[in-house]
C-alpha cells in the first residue's frame, strides 16, 4: 500500500533526529526543506498539514504559481517559507526574490550583480547560500572552493544580499563514503572561511543532503536538508 505523505514526513523527521543525535545536535537544529518540485497542490497541502513549513522549488515558474496560492490559503502567522534550490536565470530574478525565504543556489559570479540590483530595486535583503561544486562533477553548478574567499569579500560590500552559508550536492556517482567525504569537505571549507570572515557575512548554514544521503549529510554537519522523493513513495 502506498504510504501517506504524513507517514513519510514522520519517518524522515525520525531519521533526521537520529542523525542529529549522532552529530551531537538536537533535531530542531536541522531544518527539513520539503522539496515540492515534483508534486501538485494537493500534495503540498498534505505537506503543510504534516507540519512542513519550509518548501523547496527549483523552477521559478512553479514557485511563482505555488507561493501566492499557499500564502493566501495559509494563516497569516503560519506562512510557508519557500526555498529556491534551482538554477536561477537572470530574467527570472525579479519575480522570484520577493517569494523566496532563502536562495540556496547562488552558483556563479554573473548572478551576483543582477541579484543585488533586483533586491535593491525591490527594497529587499535577500538571504543567500553559495553553491559549491563539492564533487567536481562537470555537470554540477557551483563555485570551486578556491573561489570563495574573494567572493565573500565582494558579497560583504553588497547591502541587499545576506550570505548565510554554503550549499552542496554529492556527486551523481558518489557512493556513501565518497558522499560523506564531499559533505565533510564542505563543512571544513566553511570552518576555514569562518576564520577570516568579513563582517555581515554569516556562514552558519550548511545546506546539504537529499533523499538518498540526508542522514550522512547531517552526521557531517548539515543544518538544512532538501528532501523530495522520499516524501512521495
Ligand atoms: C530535486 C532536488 C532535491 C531533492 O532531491 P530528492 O533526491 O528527490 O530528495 C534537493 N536539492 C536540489 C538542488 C534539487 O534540485
Amino acid at each position: 500500500m502506498p504510504r501517506t505523505i504524513a507517514e513519510n514526513v514522520a519517518e524522515v523527521r525520525a531519521k533526521i533526529a537520529a542523525a542529529a543525535a549522532l552529530s551531537g545536535r538536537r533535531a530542531d537544529e536541522v531544518t527539513l526543506v520539503a522539496v515540492s518540485k515534483y508534486v501538485g497542490d494537493a500534495e503540498i497541502a498534505e505537506l503543510l498539514a504534516a507540519g512542513c513549513r519550509d518548501l523547496g522549488e527549483s523552477r521559478p515558474q512553479d514557485l511563482w504559481r505555488k507561493a501566492p496560492l499557499f500564502r493566501d490559503s495559509s494563516p497569516r502567522d503560519d506562512q510557508p517559507r519557500w526555498h529556491f534550490i534551482g538554477h536561477l536565470q537572470t530574467n527570472k530574478i525579479d519575480r522570484t526574490l520577493p517569494l523566496t525565504a532563502l536562495v540556496h543556489s547562488l552558483d556563479r559570479e554573473s548572478l551576483i550583480q543582477p541579484l543585488q540590483q533586483s533586491a535593491q530595486k525591490q527594497s529587499l535583503v535577500v538571504p543567500v547560500l553559495l553553491e559549491v561544486n563539492i564533487s567536481g562533477d562537470e555537470s554540477k553548478h557551483g563555485f570551486r572552493a578556491e573561489e570563495l574567499e574573494p567572493l565573500l569579500a565582494k558579497l560583504a560590500t553588497l547591502p541587499n544580499l545576506a550570505v548565510r552559508g554554503l550549499m552542496g550536492m554529492a556527486g551523481l556517482e558518489s557512493d556513501e563514503d565518497k558522499s560523506r567525504r564531499e559533505f565533510a569537505s564542505l563543512r571544513e571549507l566553511r570552518e576555514r572561511l569562518q576564520k577570516n570572515c568579513p563582517p555581515n557575512v554569516q556562514l552558519n548554514e550548511l545546506s546539504m543532503g537529499m533523499s538518498g544521503d540526508y542522514e550522512i549529510a547531517i552526521e557531517e554537519g548539515a543544518t538544512i536538508v532538501r528532501v523530495g522523493s522520499a516524501l512521495y513513495q
